[in-house]
């Protein structure tokens, strides 16, 4: 399983395909993209990345930030709706998430009282809905629903979010799944590790556990759980291509 997110100057589609086939060795049984270009439209589908490839090469998939995934099913038999990426209930907020959340049945009944409608049998499905209640009852940015959204999962997870709302925005997380950041020239990639990056540069910030990873405004910041702003520790990667 895997996770690939891009914004900068280029196509991003691209990107992440190429991201999600390189890391096509960790394993996994759908695969999905979202992409912000105005609207936020996710495709994805069971089976391989050339599967999903030739699933979207009619379509419209121009925009300059996206994220792509690879799921190994833990909750919800693979298929096409539970594949990731997935949407609110309002459908203006997406997520792709490796990982396990724990207590998604419990927070699942609780946000279907309050209204929430769900496609899937994910616990993922959960998490972008949790994210979704918080930022409406708080009225707050969508940076800080996805941090007091953290307090609320118990579990494992690599998160990346989109919001239509936040058009030029990246926001990711995790807890015991991989996640690398690559900072390019006015461009930013989030992946599972640094094979989908290197092609494009070596700059690269390994996220801890309990961060949270906001890239906006050409700008990367890392806050912690308790919302501390955190100096990004950069490395530079010597890999040969
Ligand atoms: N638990 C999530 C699911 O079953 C994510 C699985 C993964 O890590 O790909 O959809």
């Amino acid at each position: 399983c895997g996770i690939v997110a891009y914004l900068g100057h280029r196509e991003a589609c691209p990107i992440i395909l190429k991201g999600l086939h390189r890391l096509e060795y960790r394993g996994y049984d759908s695969a999905g993209v979202a992409l912000l270009n105005g609207d936020l439209t996710v495709y994805k589908k069971k089976g391989k990345v050339a599967d999903l490839e030739s699933f979207i090469s009619a379509k419209d998939t121009h925009a300059n930030v996206g994220m792509g995934h690879t799921r190994w099913a833990t909750h919800g038999e693979p298929n096409d709706e539970n594949a990731h990426p997935h949407y609110s209930t309002s459908e203006r907020i997406a997520i792709i998430h490796n990982g396990i959340i724990e207590n998604y049945a419990a927070l699942k009944t609780h946000l279907q009282q309050q209204g929430h409608t769900f496609h899937s049998d994910t616990d993922t499905e959960v998490f972008v809905n949790l994210i979704e209640e918080i930022q409406k009852q708080n009225s707050c940015s969508l940076e800080e629903a996805v941090r007091l959204a953290l307090h609320e999962v118990v579990g494992a997870y690599a998160i990346v979010v989109l919001s239509k709302d936040a058009p030029n925005q990246l926001i990711a997380a995790r807890k015991g799944s991989p996640m690398v950041i690559g900072i390019g020239d006015g461009e930013f990639f989030i992946a599972s590790d640094a094979t989908p990056i290197i092609e494009y540069t070596n700059e690269v910030v390994y996220v801890n556990d309990y961060e949270i990873v906001v890239i906006r405004d050409g700008q990367l910041e890392i806050r912690s759980k308790e919302d501390v702003s955190q100096t990004p520790y950069i490395q530079k990667l010597e890999m040969e291509l």
